[in-house]
């Protein structure tokens, strides 16, 4: 691993930085605001070749890896333009279907995720199992050559805006017990699939969704990969999961100390910037130390799971987002305290971020579930539950 970022990844994050600059917060929360979607932003950033560059070059993507699609996550959410679906549909979907896909899904599916053109979303989180997969009861069965999905899922992001759905769920013969998943591709208009929004208070271009599948029929095609494989498939995708929860969480943290401290720079009250006062430099500073070595943790899980240590990147990747997600709670909580009642208000924007910002204690996977893990993992503790 190398500190120093090569010339074409400092270039791909200026490029990236540029692009996002011209959209900004402003543009990010009147989108939000107005129940819209941040569709001239994806296409832009798709044309690039921004939100496929970590997937490979034979099916349209940048062939580069995790580190460069994280640092693409990163700038867009350090400029006030986060875009949620690229946790999905590159970073999961379009690397569980690149590394076990058939040849078929991979020519149908990866070319339109690389270049935007097709958004994914990705279900597995179901309401009575949470934040415990193996609870899942989403049943695929079989009939004849196809299959007959039904199940319900929730939180699902950007189905409204998704051509397509990984779904996770179960086959019939593994009803109980350790999850054995099967992994299927539905496109979003195949009847029986049904979603119905949640209202939720984080201000986001990208909705979630309560999803139903009722008797979802589909060809045998749909199955990613092997039956057998989808417990290795599901995993390949969580890894770049957690990386892209910490870099969002890592570009916020730095979008808002980057807020306080414009802030805090000019606004006088007595007779210096208000910046001058160690109770205001001092939190700032200890927020840019916390989210610079949440980075250096992303930076390292993405390089690990680029060298193809998934066991290492593991470890990191769940770190990062821990570390991250606090770091960035921390910051954007500071930054509002930095702006006084001006944190408040719509026109700065900061308060916006205070319930975004709590997304990353709480999903991909939630901060006491990585704690359990680096508890029984790293530390090898007896598990409690
Ligand atoms: C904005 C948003 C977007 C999302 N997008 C998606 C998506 O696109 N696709 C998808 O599949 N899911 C999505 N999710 C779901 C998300 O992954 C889950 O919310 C998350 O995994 C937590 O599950 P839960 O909400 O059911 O909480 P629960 O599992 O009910 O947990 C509630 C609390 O209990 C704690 N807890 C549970 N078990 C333990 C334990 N053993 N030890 C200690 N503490 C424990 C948790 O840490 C948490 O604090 C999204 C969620 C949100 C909020």
């Amino acid at each position: 691993m190398s500190f120093i970022e090569t010339e074409e990844q400092q270039a791909l994050r200026q490029a990236v930085a540029a692009m996002a600059a011209n959209y900004g917060q402003d543009y990010y929360l009147e989108k939000a605001r107005s129940g819209q979607h941040t569709t001239e932003l994806w296409n832009e950033a798709g044309k690039l070749g921004f939100i496929g560059v970590n997937l490979p070059e034979e099916y349209g993507g940048g062939g580069a890896g995790m580190y460069e699609l994280s640092m693409v996550m990163e700038e867009m959410s350090a400029a006030g333009s986060a875009l949620l679906m690229m946790v999905v549909s590159p970073a999961i979907n379009g690397t569980i279907i690149s590394k076990f896909g058939t040849e078929e899904q991979k020519k149908r599916w990866i070319p339109g995720i690389a270049d935007g053109s097709i958004t994914m979303a990705f279900a597995i989180t179901e309401p009575d199992a949470g934040s415990n997969s193996h609870r899942i009861t989403t049943t695929a069965r079989r009939d004849g050559s196809d299959w007959i999905i039904k199940g319900q899922k929730t939180f699902i992001s950007g189905i409204d805006q998704a051509q397509a759905v990984l779904v996770v769920g179960r086959t019939e013969d593994h009803k109980t017990g350790n999850l054995k998943p099967a992994l299927f591709v539905i496109p979003t208009d195949t009847p029986g699939l049904h979603w119905t929004k949640i209202e939720m208070e984080i201000t986001s271009p990208e909705s979630q969704f309560q999803v139903f599948l009722d008797d979802v029929r589909l060809p045998s095609d749909a199955l990613v990969g092997s039956e057998d494989a989808a417990i290795a498939q599901l995993f390949a995708g969580l890894n770049p999961e957690r990386i892209m929860g910490a870099a969002s969480a890592v570009g916020m943290g730095r979008f808002a100390i980057n807020k306080a401290v414009d802030y805090v720079k000019t606004r006088q009250v007595w007779k210096v910037p208000i910046g001058s006062h160690q109770g205001l430099s001092h939190p700032l500073a200890q927020n840019h130390i916390e989210i610079e070595l949440a980075k250096l943790m992303m930076q390292k899980a993405a390089t690990l799971y680029d060298a193809g240590d998934d066991f290492g990147a593991a470890e990191a990747a769940n770190m990062a987002k821990y570390a991250a997600g606090e770091a960035s709670v921390r910051a954007v909580d500071q930054a509002v305290q930095s702006l006084g009642g001006n944190g408040l208000t719509k026109e700065y924007g900061i308060a916006a971020a205070v319930t975004a910002s709590k997304l990353a204690r709480i999903a991909p996977v939630s901060r006491e579930m990585i704690l359990n893990f680096v508890a029984q993992t790293s530390l090898g503790l007896p598990r409690s539950y």
